[in-house]
């Protein structure tokens, strides 16, 4: 199959490099010519476990090609994903279909025997039949379909999730279209990924719906962790105990300082907006919506309270900056309401992340930043674990005290435990746990 991705972000560079490497021939079109330019001599934009290895070697074998130029790359292909992004819009939380409605039209334009037009990208209930009408506007004589296909990869396992994914949806009732996706996805339902045919608006609600029921199920989680903290149970074990019934299931059911990221987010807001636009209410995401925002910035109280209250003039560590860790993607990520909030209550912060800080820069200016953990403990008042890099998982605890003007330590992942951090001598308070 010949394949253009419109879009080389996380999501159409990594679908981009895995669908290469399944023998298909793959441009990767991107507006930004610096990350083309910087693609083409095999520097990779994103970090994502892996990807440089899978990029090279099929660049290296030929599969694997960037352009600037989206019409050479669409006249040919069989199939063309939109990839690019779908962020909240400015003011209202709906999401800002900008960039797939100026790709739509683009296409229309170069298309130039049967192609489908798959949006990868996370877009309403709806865009598909909007894409559609603007590539038919666009070229009343293009012979193409549109169908849904949306992505469910994390950032930080992406290439993982991609090849090893727990279903494939597709959205087309035309038959053409089902074929070619059929081809294009073969080598993994081989492996016995199930692939889920759906009508179009079927397959663009499923999107939505899955990432509102796991940013539900974080938001649950965080809520009965502040009950925890209040009745003195411990909510590791709660999740635990409830996890363990199949129906409830494990994953999803860590507390922390409330979800980021580039997807759950906007996905959550964007979701509750389409439902307001057909008059449905959609109480519980709404609810989940409102949690979150209020724990994101709840954080910074947290730390203030284990120091007595009063932040002026402290100094406090901040480890990890990015959404979550095997990422340096800062968008929505928790450590930016966090330090803005640290900020405000009179505290100086100096922060470190193993791969996030050059992004964070961009959105956190007026910190220092340091070299690493022991760096960033040093003089410190209190230390907070925002991020669960593997490499704060275990840190020298003697050698952080040592470093620090108060042993404090806020852990907002539950990544230390509290007998073995009282035994280092440290104050330490964490996410629905007993102090
Ligand atoms: P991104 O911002 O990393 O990448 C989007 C890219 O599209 C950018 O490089 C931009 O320059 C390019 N672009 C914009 N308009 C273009 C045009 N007309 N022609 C060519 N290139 C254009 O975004 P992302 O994180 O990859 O997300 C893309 C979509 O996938 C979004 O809808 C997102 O919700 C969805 N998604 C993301 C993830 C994730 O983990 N990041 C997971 C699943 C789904």
């Amino acid at each position: 199959m010949k394949i253009a991705m419109v879009g080389t972000g996380y999501v159409g560079l990594v679908s981009g490099a895995c669908f290469a490497d399944f023998g298909h021939q793959v441009v990767c079109v991107d507006k930004d010519a610096g990350k083309i330019e910087a693609l083409k001599r095999g520097k990779i934009p994103i970090y994502e476990t892996d990807l440089d290895k899978l990029v090279e070697t099929n660049a290296a074998a030929g599969r694997l090609t960037f352009t600037t130029e989206l019409a050479g790359a669409v006249a040919d292909a069989d199939a063309v994903f939109i990839a690019v992004g779908t962020p909240s819009r400015r003011g209202d939380g709906h999401a800002d279909l900008s960039y797939v409605y100026a790709a739509a039209k683009e296409i229309g334009a170069a298309l130039k025997k049967f192609t489908v037009v798959v949006t990868k990208s996370t877009v309403p209930v709806g865009t598909g039949d909007e894409v559609e009408r603007l590539i038919r506007e666009t070229n009343p004589d293009a012979d193409f379909a549109v169908a849904s296909n949306p992505e469910f990869l994390r950032e930080g396992a992406a290439i993982q999730d991609f090849r090893h994914p727990d279903r494939i949806v597709v959205g087309t009732e035309d038959d053409r279209a089902k074929r070619v996706m059929g081809e294009v996805y073969r080598p993994l339902y081989l492996n016995q990924a199930p692939i889920l045919y759906t009508a179009r608006r079927t397959a663009e609600l499923i999107k939505y719906a899955a990432n509102a029921f796991l940013a539900t199920k974080i938001t649950f989680i965080n809520e009965i962790a502040d009950l925890s903290e209040r009745v003195g149970a411990n909510v590791q074990e709660v999740a635990r105990g409830i996890g363990l019934d199949n129906r409830i299931g494990t994953k999803f059911l860590h507390a922390g300082a409330g979800y980021g990221g580039s997807c759950f987010p906007k996905d959550t807001r964007a979701l509750f907006k389409t439902a307001l636009d057909h008059d449905v209410q959609l109480k519980i995401v709404e609810a989940t919506l409102t949690a979150n925002d209020n724990r994101k910035r709840a954080m910074a109280r947290k730390v203030a309270n284990v120091l007595g209250g009063e932040l002026r003039g402290k100094t406090i560590g901040v480890l990890g900056l990015t959404f979550k860790p095997d990422t340096d993607d800062m968008r929505e990520a928790p450590s930016i309401p966090l330090i803005n909030g640290l900020i405000d209550f009179g505290a100086k912060v100096r922060a470190y992340d193993p791969i996030g800080m050059e992004q964070a820069r961009k959105e956190l200016p007026e910190i220092e930043y340091c070299k690493d953990a022991y760096e960033c403990a040093r003089q410190a008042d209190a230390l907070v674990i925002v991020t669960e890099w593997r490499q704060f998982r275990a840190l020298d605890l003697k050698r952080i005290k040592q470093e620090m003007k108060h042993p404090v330590v806020v852990d907002l992942r539950n990544i230390y435990r509290p007998d073995e951090m009282a035994a280092h001598g440290f104050t330490y308070d964490s996410i629905g746990r007993p102090r």
